[in-house]
């Protein structure tokens, strides 16, 4: 069976990664799966433990960390803790199915580094008004919070070139089918095709 891809997807926050990536999820027929992180932050309204991300505490954090559990994790805009299960991407990617990180430049640059075939994309707002705009509008952080989110995104959108790709997300459809075309694509290069290919070279005619 044919290895899942690795999706990643960053950008600065309120640039619409959970919303293109719920798109993405919803779109795929269950071929994609979302890798749900753990977090030491606690969860907006609406959002479930286990499907956003596991919520967990500081020590239980620490204790996935000195088990090995995690691909990567990273302490982001200072406070919270966050980290990419490994089991379950694993299993998934086994599986055949393709797997949606939602996670930040370094960790994205750390599962690359593991994982060169994983496809990267860097989310950008089409202005840093707008991005502004939608932090203040998703209305789920406090003012404090989302200055320093607004102050990190310039430093995010600077390693752009690190991606394998960068899509603008101004109309949502359009960035949704870009991310989808972008997938698409990646399934056809030599790289990831090479498994199939060399098990046909060694068929009989
Ligand atoms: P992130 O996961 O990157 O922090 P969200 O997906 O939560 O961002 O999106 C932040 C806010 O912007 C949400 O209120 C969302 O509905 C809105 N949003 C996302 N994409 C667009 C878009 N293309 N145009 C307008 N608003 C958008
Ligand atoms: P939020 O708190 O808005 O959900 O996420 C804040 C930031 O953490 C976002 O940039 C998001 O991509 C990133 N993030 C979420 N999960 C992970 C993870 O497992 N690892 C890393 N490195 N970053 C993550």
């Amino acid at each position: 069976m044919k290895k899942g891809i690795l999706f990643i997807v960053s950008g600065p926050s309120g640039v619409g990664k959970g919303t293109v990536s719920k798109a993405l999820l919803e779109g795929s027929n269950g071929k994609m799966v979302f890798s749900v992180s753990a977090t030491t932050r606690s969860p907006r309204p609406g959002e479930v433990h286990g499907r956003e991300y596991f919520f967990v505490s500081d020590d239980e954090f620490n204790r996935m960390i000195d088990e090995g559990e995690f691909i990567e994790y990273m302490k982001v805009f200072g406070r919270n803790n966050y980290g990419t299960p490994r089991k379950y991407v694993e299993e998934q990617l086994n599986m055949g199915h393709d797997v949606l990180l939602d996670i930040d430049v370094n960790g994205a640059m750390k599962v690359k580094e593991n994982c060169p075939e994983a496809v990267a994309i860097m989310l950008a707002p089409p202005s840093m008004k707008e991005l502004r705009r939608r932090l203040e509008t998703r209305g789920t952080e406090e003012q404090p919070v989302i200055e320093r989110r607004l102050a990190e995104a310039k430093t995010e959108l600077s390693r752009m070139g690190e991606y394998d790709y960068v899509v603008v997300n101004d109309d949502l459809d359009s960035a949704i089918e870009k991310c989808r075309m972008i997938l698409e694509t990646s399934k056809s290069t030599p790289q990831y095709c090479s498994d199939f290919v060399d098990a046909l070279i060694a068929e009989d005619f």
